[in-house]
């Protein structure tokens, strides 16, 4: 498994390298500098169409085995995630440009996730419902069928498996679609997935951009979605599969709010706002885009952060820097384009806010002051190192800043107060919470958005509900008695 800038990758169909039909080709380049890292074949919904058919040829035989067995498939997948994981994360940080720890902990994370569903495996129980004497009534849980995975380019790495490994588990073939900057990762890892003894057609991955994507998500021979991205292709996503009812679940954006209460401990709640923000660069939907602050110590809060973002690394994600380069040339300009949007809204721009001599997409650590919440860098998802602090006068303003926004997929409060603390945690409108940290929670914490931050969750036991389906049996007991007279 070596890169190299010449090397070819095709797509992994019915466990078998496969050209496109066109026989086109795309590159991916390296972040930190903009050059080719390799060519990938570029998917058609023909090849669509083939990927599909051989996910459908390996349903019986996968939905034959023993729920155990299927668990044992899969923790053999978190093994080999683990065996291969520095070559993993280096391919991860060459696609995706994050640096070199934060690629390790996904690559960790990954395997992890496979280890948590395998264990799942033979556990997912249906329950028996009371019906009286002459009848029995129960539920079994089966899977879908064919689970369409769309994915990002932030964290392509592990993506490619938070519902690759609750899909197989339940009994569910996959099909993933890489995002068109990042294709390299869920490549390697079908080829990991192929050498660990993954049936050929359990796992297959097409590249490309929209067309195999579009082509994915209104496919007959598709039975789930499971989308995570933008919001208008997560809507476009909703419609195609509305065509064929198939059931989607979307993880989209977010412009998640930290509340920042007078009495919050101001290492803890700068600390972890700047971690929040400036990770990954800022490309991460759970990101504390927008920190709300009490007046009290807001002067306080912004001298700090801006410390933070003026003492942080930059460079290419190999020398493991604090920050890596913005994942390509198009999302480098959208975020450049935001922060003028911000100056001339009038915001203040206390530090950051220019690219990086030399090549790449590098953007320093960003922190907008005097931010009101209806400005556009305030209300409309950035996903780059950009900090929005909001002033704010009691928690009932703090809460209506928070919750006046489309979107709700994380949210913080940072108090001393128990009582504070979680009046708050419960008012923020999110599917996730954090209380006094940032990216909180452990592998079994369900994750996703509520309003336009998307539709279901992923992680956790919660997860597998995307990939099991319910039938309920129904038994007639009445017997006819013998007449013992
Ligand atoms: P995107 O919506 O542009 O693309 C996502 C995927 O959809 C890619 O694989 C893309 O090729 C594919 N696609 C494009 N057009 C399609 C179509 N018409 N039909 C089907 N698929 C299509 O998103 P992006 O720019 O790659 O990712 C950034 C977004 O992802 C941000 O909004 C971020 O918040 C979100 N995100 C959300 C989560 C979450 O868990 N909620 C996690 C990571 C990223």
């Amino acid at each position: 498994m070596s890169i190299t800038t010449d090397e070819r990758y095709r797509l992994f169909i019915g466990g078998e390298r496969a050209e496109a039909s066109t026989g086109e080709y795309l590159t991916t380049e390296d972040p930190a500098t903009g050059e080719p890292i390799a060519q990938y074949a570029a998917a058609t919904a023909a090849d669509v169409d083939r990927a599909v058919e051989a996910a459908r040829d390996a349903l019986n035989g996968w939905q034959a085995k023993q729920p155990g067995e299927r668990g044992e498939v899969v923790q053999g997948l978190a093994d080999a995630v683990r065996d291969n994981a520095e070559e993993l994360a280096r391919i991860e940080t060459l696609d995706q440009g994050k640096p070199l720890t934060s690629s390790r902990r996904a690559a960790e994370g990954l395997a992890r996730c496979f280890e948590y569903y395998a264990g799942a495996a033979d556990k997912l129980e249906g329950k028996s419902i009371p019906a009286g004497e002459d009848a029995l009534d129960f539920t079994i849980r089966e899977p879908y069928g064919v689970s369409a995975q769309i994915i990002p380019w932030n964290a392509p790495l592990n993506l490619a498996g938070h519902g690759t490994a609750p899909a197989l588990v339940a009994g569910n073939t996959v099909v993933i679609k890489p995002a068109p900057t990042t294709p390299l990762s869920a490549l390697h890892l079908a080829e990991l997935f192929d050498e660990a003894g993954v049936p050929p057609g359990v796992v297959n991955v097409v590249t490309g951009g929209a067309e195999p994507g579009a082509a994915l998500s209104g496919h007959e021979g598709v039975d789930t979605v499971s989308f995570t991205g933008s919001v208008p292709t997560g809507q476009a996503v909703m419609e195609s599969a509305a065509k064929t009812i198939t059931p989607v679940t979307l993880e989209l954006g977010g412009k998640n709010p930290a509340i920042v209460m007078p009495d919050a401990d101001l290492d803890e709640a700068v600390s972890s706002i700047a971690i929040g923000i400036f990770s990954n660069a800022g490309q991460i939907c759970a990101a504390a885009d927008r920190a709300i602050v009490h007046e009290s110590v807001y002067d306080e809060f912004v001298e700090r952060v801006v410390e933070w973002a003026e003492s942080m690394t930059l460079g290419p994600g190999e020398e493991d820097p604090d920050m890596g380069p913005l994942n390509h040339a198009e999302h480098y300009e959208t975020v450049l384009d935001y922060i003028d949007v911000g100056v001339e809204e009038g915001a203040t721009l206390e530090t950051g806010g220019d690219p990086l001599d030399g090549e790449g997409y590098f953007v320093e650590p960003t922190v907008f002051s005097d931010v009101s919440n209806d400005m556009r860098i305030a209300q409309e998802e950035i996903f780059g190192p950009v900090l929005t602090v909001i002033p704010f006068g009691d928690r009932s303003e703090a809460i209506d800043i928070a919750n006046d926004i489309e979107l709700g997929l994380t949210g913080g409060v940072f108090s001393r107060d128990i009582k504070t603390a979680l009046r708050t945690a419960r008012e923020i409108d999110a599917g996730s919470v954090y209380v006094n940290q940032w990216f909180g929670g452990p592998l079994g914490a369900p994750f996703g958005g509520v309003n336009k931050s998307g539709i279901g969750r992923q992680m956790g036991l919660e997860g597998l509900d995307s990939y099991l389906q319910t039938k309920n049996i129904a038994v007639d007991l009445t017997m006819d008695e013998p007449d013992e007279s």
